[in-house]
């Protein structure tokens, strides 16, 4: 049957050293997953994961060819903040994954950022409301090409770290994750059936901080390709 109009483009990432490009399902996002975070946050102690999400369509890449990717300045905040994180392609779905098989359910790794209205995202924490639109708008995700997982070393003892203008603002190291991948996964395929082409964005470390019109954001993780990202109007 046709439809009605045009369907909206399949959301995809690059992948590195191929052409073909890896289909985005959906995008879950991890709360609170760094100590250090967690208490500059206002939280401490070891809670369960808790899980957030947003659009496919948020995910933001380069354009071919370009190295930088643009993401223009979103509506409504003065307070936006980059959070860098290292981000799970998942290519083998399933529910109920138990950590100890959850690496067999990962296609790659990626670096990324989770853009939050962090003054939206406060102002709904008080009221007792969804975070939606301090997370969720478009183009919240920038991402790097994929790095398939058996070239991106080990990913579990990488340096993870962000400069805005060349200056350090995040810094840590993906073994200082509270809940790390593979526990991830099985929480997260209890709560969801995980489809190929799902990311899951694990948190952020401590450093977040807010960004400005023309800010050249980079971010990297080792073993995998570095992400660039200039703040347009
Ligand atoms: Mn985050």
């Amino acid at each position: 049957m046709p439809f009605v109009f045009t369907p909206p483009v399949q959301a995809a990432v690059p992948i590195v050293g191929q052409t073909q490009q890896f289909p985005v399902h959906r995008v879950y996002c991890v709360g609170r997953n760094y100590a250090e975070h967690a208490k500059e946050m206002g939280f401490t102690g070891r809670e369960a994961p808790f899980f957030f999400l947003k659009p496919a369509d948020a995910v933001l890449t380069a354009d071919q060819g370009n190295e930088t990717i643009f993401m223009p300045f979103p509506s409504m905040t003065s307070n936006l903040h980059h959070e860098i994180e290292l981000v799970v392609a998942i290519g083998k779905g399933g529910r109920n994954i138990t950590a100890a098989q959850a690496f067999e359910h990962i296609w790659g790794y990626a670096v990324g950022l989770d853009m939050t209205r962090r003054d939206l995202q406060n102002e709904m924490k008080k009221q007792g409301r969804p975070w939606c639109i301090g997370k969720a708008f478009e183009h919240s995700a920038p991402i790097s090409a994929i790095t398939p997982a058996e070239q991106a070393g080990d990913i579990e003892n990488a340096a993870i770290w962000l400069q805005v203008n060349g200056q350090d603002r995040q810094r840590s190291h993906t073994h200082q994750l509270i809940w790390n991948i593979a526990e991830t996964i099985e929480h997260l395929s209890q709560a969801w059936e995980l489809q190929p082409g799902d990311l899951i964005m694990t948190g952020t470390p401590e450093g977040v901080g807010a960004v400005q019109v023309g800010d050249v954001l980079e971010g990297g993780i080792d073993g995998l390709s570095t992400l660039r990202v200039q703040m347009t109007d």
